[in-house]
């Protein structure tokens, strides 16, 4: 079997390592623009457990990608001048291109075929071979190639968004909302080495117009932001990587193959940055597409429908607690009039996955914190 991969960002490298893995004579080969020292942003998170999954079939993986990482068990919100600490809620962060590498090194070591380089600008390069993966993210040639039979829909939220890195580590993750005088900022920040952070920033339509972000360069954008979020960076500096302002793109396709042609990761569908659950499910595509092929050997159409078929749900799920938590973002500025423990609270129940009984179990100290305040602001 001939297996060709376009891209190689986290899903397309362990498609490969799987796929080679459980079928040691294929032919995998897996093209990459960048070399290998390259990508876009800084560190990812996972929300706890979240690579629980590699557990049953691949704890080498898992070993490898767990001794890379920043863990914490709190995230912090702060608002109005305060800190506010919820309890229990526990990520973990990796660097990007120290989970490329791992994931690379374990794709060499089965005898997967790397690419770097190697922009692939027209299918029918890819096309000699009996199974196609698109693994190649937001702007994927194999979805625009075959949009209307994947029937692709995009969506772009309104907000704007920069991802930086911040030259400082951060005790937790922490989500910082400032009113300044151009408007409202939102920063998502998190340590994925013990000496830098992510930083990335999101502003709603009115304070991008306002601030004039989009007419400046990434360097005025960068010295701009270090200026609004001074004090949490506390001398430290903002890097840039490829920071320039975006809009996030909600995609999802009615089918997720056409032929011999599969799409996986983001280029099939992504999952707002809020819930950091884009790299784990592009992890689980590539999983879950290893074992369809495991399932169907000699027949890729029907191992592809069963991909289908055994992931929708669970990716569906996931993505409508993204969308919410997404949407929760859209209106950030409105929220930002609650007093500051209330405003935690909207915040944490975001995505509808935390009602006030899971509220109280996972978060103890948050919780009676927050029960106390509204049990004085209801006396006052
Ligand atoms: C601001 C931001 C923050 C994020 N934070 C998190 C987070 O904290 N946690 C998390 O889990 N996820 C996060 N994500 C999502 C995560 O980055 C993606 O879900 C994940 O990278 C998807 O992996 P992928 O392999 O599908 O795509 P990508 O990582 O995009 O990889 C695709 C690869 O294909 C290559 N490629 C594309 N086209 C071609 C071509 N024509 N020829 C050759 N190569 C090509 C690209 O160079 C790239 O290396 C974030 C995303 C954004 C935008």
């Amino acid at each position: 079997m001939k297996i060709n991969i376009l891209g190689g960002g986290p899903a397309g490298l362990y498609a490969a390592y799987l796929l080679k893995r459980s079928n040691p004579s294929a032919l995998v080969n897996v093209y990459e623009q960048n070399d290998a020292n390259t990508t876009f942003g800084f560190g990812v998170v996972f929300s706890d457990e979240a690579l629980e999954f590699l557990r049953a079939n691949d704890e080498e993986t898992l070993e490898a990608i767990t001794q890379g990482l920043e863990t914490w068990r709190d995230i912090e919100v702060r608002i109005h001048g305060e800190r506010i600490v919820i309890d229990g809620v526990g990520f973990t962060a990796i660097a990007r291109l120290r989970l490329l590498d791992i994931l690379r090194e374990r794709a060499l070591s089965v005898g997967v075929h790397l690419h770097h380089q190697c922009i692939v600008k027209d299918l029918a390069e890819m096309d000699d071979a009996d199974l196609v993966i698109g693994a190649d993210g937001v702007n994927s040639l194999v979805r625009q190639t075959y949009e209307e039979h994947f029937g692709t829909s995009i969506e772009y939220l309104n907000n704007h968004f920069a991802w930086f890195g911040a030259t400082r580590a951060f005790p937790r993750l922490t989500q910082t909302f400032k009113a300044a005088p151009d408007g409202f900022f939102n920063a998502h920040h998190y340590r994925y080495t013990p000496d830098m952070s992510t930083f990335l920033v999101e502003v709603d339509p009115a304070t991008f117009e306002r601030a004039g972000l989009g007419r400046m360069s990434e360097e005025d954008s960068r010295r701009y932001c270090e200026n609004v979020f001074a004090e949490e960076l506390d001398g430290a500096s903002l890097v840039v990587n490829k920071s320039m302002w975006r809009r996030f793109p909600k995609i999802s396709n009615r089918k997720w193959s056409v032929g011999k042609y599969v799409i996986i990761g983001d280029a099939l569908r992504t999952a707002h940055f809020s819930i950091g659950s884009g790299t784990r499910l592009a992890l689980e595509d590539a999983q879950a597409l290893m074992q369809a092929i495991a399932a169907h050997p000699h027949d890729v159409p029907a191992a592809l429908t069963r991909f289908e078929a055994a992931r929708r749900p669970v990716v569906e799920k996931i993505v409508s607690a993204a969308n919410r938590s997404a949407d929760w973002y859209e209106d950030f500025p409105q929220h930002m009039q609650l007093p500051a423990l209330e405003f935690a609270k909207n915040y944490i129940s975001r995505s509808g996955r935390i009602d006030p009984e899971r509220l109280k179990a996972n978060s103890p100290g948050f919780s009676s914190q927050y029960e106390a305040w509204r049990a004085g602001s209801a006396h006052s």
